[in-house]
């Protein structure tokens, strides 16, 4: 057996070597921080006048995370998940090589995507968690929604003078 890799909880996996160049592909394709739509969700956000923190550590119910952005007064966490790294069930597909490495790598994630919004819920968070497919303005939408829910009530206005183009319900 050559490199492995320890994915916590016991789970032992074997390197994907780099000799795959699809590995190294999907790798680098999915990276896991900084990535362009967490990116464009904070400058949206951002541009609307909402402010918060970002990468902010919390630690509730047993878990400790860093949500994307995060709105401490409103104890609301907001996460843009990658369709790869988080399994989307419209975009993802498993990688054709290494499956030993993946399969329980995602499965991985999906258990540690579960267990931090069950313990951020436990602790009186909310947890947003957008698709990296969802576009942007949908995205600041559900974001400024949750806030406004959560008593956010200039979230609202700022996302309404934002946004003119967002039509009432008919
Ligand atoms: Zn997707």
């Amino acid at each position: 057996m050559g490199r492995t890799v320890n994915l916590g909880r016991g789970q032992i996996v074997p390197y994907p070597e780099p000799s795959s160049p699809e590995a190294t592909a999907v790798g680098k394709a999915n990276r896991r921080t900084g990535t362009k739509p967490e990116v464009e969700l904070r400058r949206a956000l951002h541009a609307t006048g909402l402010r918060f923190r970002k990468d902010l550590l919390i630690r509730a119910g047993g878990t400790r995370t860093r949500a994307d952005v995060v709105f401490p007064k409103q104890r609301l966490a907001v996460f843009v998940d990658g369709c790869f790294w988080h399994v989307c069930p419209e975009h993802f597909h498993m990688p054709k090589t290494n499956l030993g490495y993946w399969e329980p790598k995602l499965q991985a994630n999906i258990e540690r995507d579960a267990r931090v919004s069950k313990g951020l819920s436990a602790d009186g968070w909310q947890v947003v968690r957008c698709w990296e497919h969802v576009g942007v303005d949908d995205a600041v939408r559900v974001v400024a929604a949750a806030l406004v829910g959560l008593g956010h009530v200039r979230a609202g206005e700022l996302l309404a003078a934002a946004s003119p183009v967002v039509a009432p319900p008919p």
